[in-house]
């Protein structure tokens, strides 16, 4: 059997797991906690990172550190996970969804600025499959009209956008805030977790706050005031130190992990372009200013038939090959807040792309079987 998605221990994670129980300090923001926040600041240039129990939980946090309330309105893709959405629904907004490009799932950011109104706040571009989406003009869009960006980057560790200064940044440097998961199903993981990135230092102090349930219990820590009390409106946003001693296990691996991955990734795509060239179905695209972090492989397919027809034929050889979301515009919950616009790219994705298995310990041998699987039923 070839699962869809194998998490991958790298081996040290007991034993950080078990220096922190050790330590005598297992609940949150303890030496582990600071390591893992220290590695990603100092590799991407966040102003301030602050880990969260999942990715969930660093878009409502974001959600909360921009004051939206209702009337707000915000505008993210709609073929896109719940949570980018629920964070803001969560607080009383409303959700403009925009559609995703020809090419690509990621918004359309040529599809943005006509969906801005005097309401608009926050425009969450998600990086679909650590893709980055055109940053360049949705920046733009930001300044011109005053509005925050959030990006979604949950899928997006280590990837990377070249905009017209030419400099490479990080995905998740270049929003005011940015959400990063954990996840099990993501490249780096911690079985639940996630990450909040603070790029506008104005956020810094007020997010340590909304982390720690209202409180400045962490400047209090630091020494700063001499005693901590209830401050601001926050939740329990941030994990344990059992969590962070997984995470930082994982983070010493990041490289190796990477690159494993974006093997497996070149591996699919050069062994599967011959059937692209024949018409069979579409390959990822990856623009000129993006990089690939091999987060997910897809195909295009044709039709909803023929990708029915592939995952037949690869659940028949015991291999798991998933569809990926139900639009959100289109969804139970918000189908009846959608304002009526068709998004007719985010209906061809959620009924077309199909993912591949990857994981890091997918073997080659069960890779050309996923492969020779593929080319028969689609030849068939
Ligand atoms: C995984 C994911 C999330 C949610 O992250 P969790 O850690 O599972 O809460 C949000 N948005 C996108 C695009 C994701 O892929």
């Amino acid at each position: 059997m070839i699962p869809f998605n194998k998490p991958y221990m790298v081996g040290r994670e007991l034993e950080y797991i078990q220096q922190a129980v050790a330590s005598g300090k297992i609940s949150g923001d303890g030496q582990f906690t600071k390591k893992c926040q220290r590695f990603f600041e100092e590799k991407y240039g966040f102003k301030k990172a602050l880990l969260t129990s999942s990715g969930t939980d660093a878009l409502e946090m974001a959600a909360l550190l921009l004051n939206i309330g209702p009337g707000d309105e915000v505008i993210m893709p709609s073929y896109t996970f719940v949570s980018t959405a629920n964070a803001f629904v969560l607080r009383g907004a409303k959700i403009v969804f925009a559609d995703s490009q020809t090419q690509h799932p990621n918004l359309d950011a040529d599809k943005i600025e006509v969906l801005i109104t005097d309401r608009t706040k926050v425009i969450v571009p998600v990086h679909y499959a650590g893709v980055a989406c055109d940053m360049d003009k949705i920046m733009a869009l930001a300044r011109k009209y005053n509005l925050f960006v959030v990006e979604d980057a949950a899928q997006a560790i280590d990837s990377y956008y070249t905009g017209a200064d030419r400099i490479r940044k990080p995905l998740g440097s270049i929003g005011h805030l940015a959400a990063f998961s954990f996840h099990e199903t993501k490249n780096i993981i911690s079985g639940e977790g996630g990450l909040l990135a603070i790029n506008d230092e104005n956020f810094i102090q007020r997010a340590e706050i909304i982390w720690e349930k209202g409180t400045n219990r962490s400047a209090y820590f630091r020494g700063e005031v001499d005693k901590y009390g209830w401050v601001d409106v926050g939740s329990s946003f941030l994990p344990s130190e059992i969590t962070a001693a997984f995470l930082w296990a994982q983070l010493q691996e990041l490289n190796n992990i990477q690159n494993r991955r974006k093997e497996i990734w070149e591996y699919y795509y050069q062994h599967l372009s011959p059937l692209q060239a024949a018409g069979y179905f579409r390959l990822p695209v990856i623009p000129d200013f993006a990089t690939n972090n091999a987060q997910i492989f897809y195909l295009i397919c044709h039709n909803s038939d023929q990708r029915d027809k592939i995952i037949a034929a690869l659940k028949a050889a015991d291999i798991l090959a998933v569809f990926h979301y139900l639009p959100l515009h289109q969804s139970p919950f918000y189908a009846p807040y959608h304002d009526g616009r068709t998004l007719p790219f985010s209906d061809k994705y959620s009924e077309t792309l199909l993912r591949l298995p990857l994981y890091y310990e997918l073997c080659r041998a069960d890779q050309d079987l996923v492969i020779n699987k593929i080319k028969v039923a689609v030849q068939r």
